[in-house]
């Protein structure tokens, strides 16, 4: 637990893996989290974190940015289209660009403010009835309509369904970054990143391992 394990179990399973160190970017997951956790953390050097709403991360990014301004903050939810602008103000990346209606306000918001986020298409890898993101089959042609876009797609993007083994789907991740030619992955948790890293994850998204469990009452 703690920041400073959890950097030590990823530089381990980088090697492990014959990674480059430093190839696999730790996101360190705030959303919920006290702000006093938060800038614990800050303090211990990290400066990439993750987001699942917008509302929250406006609350307290723009504040903490002031006093670390060089902060980054990934957006790793579901992004409604109605909050697309201030998400393009806000994050530095975006995770969960999940259908072809989110792309092209992305598009028409990034041709009048002149810059876009990274971007990266989450995939619905188990094919789950109730999890945002576009169909394995689909992948593919979404990609392509993407980059027709001019889109900074820069990977993929995945959460593994609760109750299955999570190396099928970053494998299948993997494979379909690989046959279009992304280089990202964001892929892996507090309970599996350390497997993620292994099917070759880029940004691994870690809460609970660092922050202690979320306190949602
Ligand atoms: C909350 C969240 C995480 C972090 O989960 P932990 O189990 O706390 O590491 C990772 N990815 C997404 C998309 C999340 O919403």
């Amino acid at each position: 637990m703690g920041l400073t394990d959890i950097k030590e179990r990823l530089a381990k399973a980088e090697a492990e893996a014959g990674r480059a160190p430093g190839s696999v970017n730790l996101i360190a997951v705030s959303k919920v989290q006290p702000n006093e956790r938060v800038a614990a953390v800050l303090d211990q050097g990290q400066r990439l974190f993750g987001e699942n709403k917008v509302q929250e991360a406006a609350g307290k990014w723009p504040d903490f940015r002031e006093t670390y301004p060089d902060a980054q903050v990934h957006l790793i939810g579901p992004l409604q289209s109605n909050k697309t602008r201030q998400a393009m103000e806000l994050f530095q990346a975006i995770h969960a660009l999940d259908r072809p209606k989110l792309a092209s306000a992305i598009a028409r918001i990034a041709q009048e403010i002149g810059s876009c986020p990274d971007l990266f298409i989450q995939v619905n890898t188990g094919e789950e009835e109730q999890k945002a993101g576009i169909l394995p089959a689909e992948t593919d042609a979404f990609v392509a309509e993407c980059r027709a876009l001019d889109l900074p797609v820069v990977g993929l993007m995945c959460i593994p369904p609760v109750d299955e083994t999570p190396s099928l789907h970053f494998a299948l991740l993997a494979k379909m970054a690989a046959r279009n030619g992304l280089d990202g992955l964001s892929m892996g948790m507090s309970s599996d990143f350390e497997e993620a890293i292994s099917f070759g994850s880029t940004h691994v998204r870690v809460g609970s391992a660092i922050f202690g469990e979320r306190d949602y009452g």
